[in-house]
């Protein structure tokens, strides 16, 4: 019979390798087992938050996977029993696989913030899972008046999107500067350094009076006890090693793990699911493939562009160890868009090969980089189009 895949998660590293299985062997059984009916990107929430974009313009429709020969069953998965080769859901399901596939995406590491946890997320929003959280940020931000402090606290690595709370902190100045000009935006990050740095530091220079006295945007790094330890959201309260902070809206993005299913599965190692970089099979447990934020896809980052070329290896991956041939040596690529300001975008990509001796995915010589510092105008204005386009292609080749 043909082989079948259970898939647990719709989102971009799921759904990718759901819809490819079914390209790369029409008679593939492949369900998706995910508990969302619609699913929301984090990918350009940052111009919701900002108030550029409407929310629905992230909102795709599971149901289209459908379209693929998918079956999709609206439920959570519970637990993986490899031995077994079934999968368990909430709904009291039990859907048997030959291959299972993981892809839950990433949980907050509540513990990590003293008085952190979802119900503080309700008045300390994190909008780092898009959908409810992005439109509450955005109407708190909307209902601040003119002169108020927004915090936002950066995680540490390893986490989702690396330059996202940076866009975001672009975003949120660029309203701020519009609508409420005498307000503030205080970095707390528990980083030194991070991605793009420079590129957003130009942008901030130029739209946002970065470096100078008047500088709307204060970023605090670890060096200096940027690293916060605990919120209060009674008195709107943050605590960083340097000192606590007032703020009027706070945005905490928490430090990361692997999904919870991950965790329950025995997926995890060290907070994350190490892989077979070549085909996403997990190193613990035999027949299992994690992909996306979940995964250590190391130098890849965490990214909804990884997880969808993640998936397409994965699914090469999966479908040849299925059918008991040799998986295929795969290339993968990333590609991270930033806005920095009105028409200003920039970005970095990077192609990699998988290195079977070492497991390692490592950047090809040549290929990608990050936009020049000195490029024009012109230039970062074509990287915003780029961005919006890229947008729209990624939802078609996951969802579409
Ligand atoms: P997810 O997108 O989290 O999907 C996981 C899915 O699994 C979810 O639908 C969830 O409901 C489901 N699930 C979880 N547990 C279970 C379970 N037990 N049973 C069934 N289903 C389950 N990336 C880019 O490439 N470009 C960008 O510009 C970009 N911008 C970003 C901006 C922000 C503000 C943020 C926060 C992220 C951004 N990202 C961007 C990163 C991107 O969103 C993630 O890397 C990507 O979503 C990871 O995909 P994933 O499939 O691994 O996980």
């Amino acid at each position: 019979a043909a082989p079948s895949f259970v898939v647990i998660g719709g989102g971009p590293g799921g759904a990718t390798t759901a819809k490819y299985i079914r390209r790369f062997a029409p008679d593939a059984r492949v369900t998706v087992i995910e508990p969302n009916a619609t699913y929301t990107t984090c990918f350009m929430s940052n111009e919701v938050i900002g108030g550029d974009r409407d929310i629905s313009t992230l909102q795709v429709p599971m149901s289209a996977m459908r379209a693929h020969g998918i079956t999709l069953v609206q439920d959570k998965a519970t637990g993986i029993d490899a031995d077994a080769k079934t999968v368990t859901t909430q709904g009291g399901e039990t859907i048997a696989f030959d291959r299972c596939i993981v892809a839950p995406g990433v949980d907050f590491r509540y513990d990590a913030i003293e008085g952190y946890s979802a119900e503080a997320a309700e008045v300390m929003p994190h909008a780092w899972k898009a959908g409810p959280q992005t439109t509450l940020l955005r109407a708190q931000l909307e209902a601040m008046e003119d002169g108020g402090t927004v915090i936002v606290s950066a995680p540490p690595n390893p986490f989702r999107c690396p330059p996202g709370p940076y866009e975001r902190i672009s975003l949120i100045a660029n309203y701020l500067k519009q609508h409420k000009p005498k307000s503030k935006i205080l970095v707390l990050d528990a980083k030194d350094k991070f991605s793009k740095q420079g590129l957003f530091e130009q942008a901030w220079e130029t739209f946002y009076g970065y470096g100078t006295e008047n500088s709307m945007i204060e970023w605090v790094p670890k060096a200096d006890g940027g690293t916060v330890t605990g919120v209060n959201p009674a008195t709107m309260e943050v605590t960083a090693v340097a000192g606590t902070f007032k703020g009027d809206v706070v945005n905490i993005i928490p430090p990361q793990t692997a999904g919870a299913i991950a965790h329950a599965a025995g997926l995890v190692e060290d907070g994350w699911c190490p892989v077979n970089k070549g085909t996403f099979e997990s190193l613990v447990v035999e027949g299992v493939h994690v992909l996306g934020d979940s995964s250590v896809a190391a130098s890849m980052p965490k990214s909804g562009s990884s997880a969808n070329s993640q998936g397409k290896a994965a699914a090469a991956g999966a479908l040849a160890l299925a059918m008991g041939q040799e998986p295929p040596v795969p290339h993968l690529a990333n590609a991270c868009y930033s806005i920095g300001g009105p028409d200003h975008g920039f970005s970095v990509a990077a192609v990699y090969a998988y290195d079977d001796f070492e497991n390692a995915l490592k950047p090809v010589e040549g290929s990608g980089g990050v936009s020049p510092m000195d490029a024009g105008p012109e230039s970062r204005r074509r990287e915003m189009f780029y961005a919006h386009s890229w947008f729209e292609n990624i939802k078609a080749d996951i969802w579409g």
